[in-house]
């Protein structure tokens, strides 16, 4: 286990000519033992800060620490990490159990009864156990994932790198496998480092977030800071599915007007004092469809989901979504309005695009007390 202090790190790819940055002034404290999922959009910079990370990339400048250690001129089999990528890369002639040993059989001196020994507890623990002398053609996409893990697993790394490890896997599989990763990690208590482009899979699976865009981070926090307080409207838009709604108000006093006769009048108007307009943002499931609401809109096309409805509608040339409750069908041209609460509103500067104001209200609220509240 370690913890990872990354400072000041930038990383450039290409000559003098046509140069890339990839990573900018990105400064990061991985926690002991912690899960972090590092999400953003393609060609953010994710992948290159991992394999920074791993000591498969110089570093441009800045620094890489493990417990305080400078690795960052180290190679990666200096540094005691392991990784798996989305690509499992078995090899394909041996048996589950030679991959599994790969490793060890690489690294260490150890007799092959103990090498076997630590093969089958690991095979064990990832319900593989049964699968030891079959190769890879023969097993399952999940099952193929699992030994990749068994084999990082097996070096006992301090830490362990993912890069987009379930991306091959179906639905259905790779959200159990989700689960399962998160308890493994959990039991194993490796600091983990985790990439994704799929911010539901970073909300469900980090004990933090870290957004990146253009190669610099955004914001580092759980699941519910990230969603609740985004730093700015790039972590508002990323995070929460569907996205976000987001439109430009002029600012009047304190009442704000926004495309196809918005209008809303700031309980507290000290948000927008000495502001022209202002970037507002609502979240589809803070919609409720209400008579008089200051959203009046026009539906385009309600999609069913079963347990709710996602209607999306046109709010004067602006494209707008709402999750509504499933028995609420209506027909596409039906005018609607919508209302919202103001400790649900988002606002942004327009030109920085920094958060101004984001959700309130209690969160973590204990179990009795919401128990009491609701009966
Ligand atoms: P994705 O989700 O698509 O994998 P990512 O967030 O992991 O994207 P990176 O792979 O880190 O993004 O790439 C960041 C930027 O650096 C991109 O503009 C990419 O084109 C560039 N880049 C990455 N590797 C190299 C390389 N070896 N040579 C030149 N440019 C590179």
């Amino acid at each position: 286990m370690a913890t990872i202090d990354i400072t000041k790190l930038r990383k450039e790819f290409g000559d003098d000519g046509e140069q890339i940055v990839a990573v900018d002034d990105f400064n990061l404290t991985i926690r002991d033992g912690e899960f972090l999922v590092f999400v953003g959009p393609s060609g953010c910079g994710k992948t290159t800060t991992l394999r920074c990370i791993a000591g498969l990339e110089d570093v441009t400048s800045g620094t890489i620490e493990f417990d305080g250690r400078d690795v960052t001129d180290q190679r990666a089999r200096e540094r005691d990490v392991a990784m798996v990528f989305q690509n499992y890369a078995l090899y394909p002639h041996m048996t589950v159990r030679k991959n599994i040993a790969f490793p060890l059989r690489l690294s260490t001196k150890q007799s092959s009864a103990e090498i076997d020994e630590q093969v089958e507890d690991v095979a064990d623990l990832l319900g593989i156990g049964t699968l030891l002398e079959q190769k890879p053609r023969e097993l399952s996409g999940g099952q193929q994932q699992r030994v990749a893990l068994g084999r990082a697993i097996i070096r006992d790394p301090e830490v362990f790198l993912m890069d987009e490890p379930l991306s091959n896997l179906d639905a259905k599989l790779r959200s159990k496998m989700r689960t399962e990763l998160q308890e493994l990690q959990s039991e194993l208590d490796v600091t983990t480092a985790y990439v994704t482009h799929d911010q539901t899979e970073a909300m469900a699976m980090g004990d933090r977030i870290a957004v990146l865009n253009g190669g610099e981070l955004q914001q580092v926090g759980t699941a519910s800071e990230v969603y609740r307080s985004p730093t700015n409207e790039f972590v508002a838009s990323f995070i929460g599915s569907p996205s976000i709604n987001l439109f430009t108000a002029e600012v009047s006093g304190t009442t704000l007007s926004g495309p196809g006769g918005f209008e809303y009048t700031l309980e507290d108007g000290s948000l927008v004092t000495g502001r022209e307009s202002v970037r507002m943002g609502i979240r589809p499931e803070d919609m409720r469809l209400e008579a008089g609401g200051a959203v009046p809109s026009t539906v385009t096309v309600v999609e069913q989901m079963g347990n709710e409805n996602f209607l999306y509608a046109e709010m004067g040339d602006i494209d707008i979504t709402a999750r509504i409750e499933s028995v609420m069908n209506p027909e596409e041209g039906t005018d609607v309005e919508f209302g919202f609460d103001e400790s649900d509103l988002y606002l942004f500067d327009v030109n920085t695009s920094e958060a101004l104001k984001t959700k309130t209200g209690e969160t973590d609220v204990a179990y009795e007390k919401y128990i009491g509240e609701t009966t």
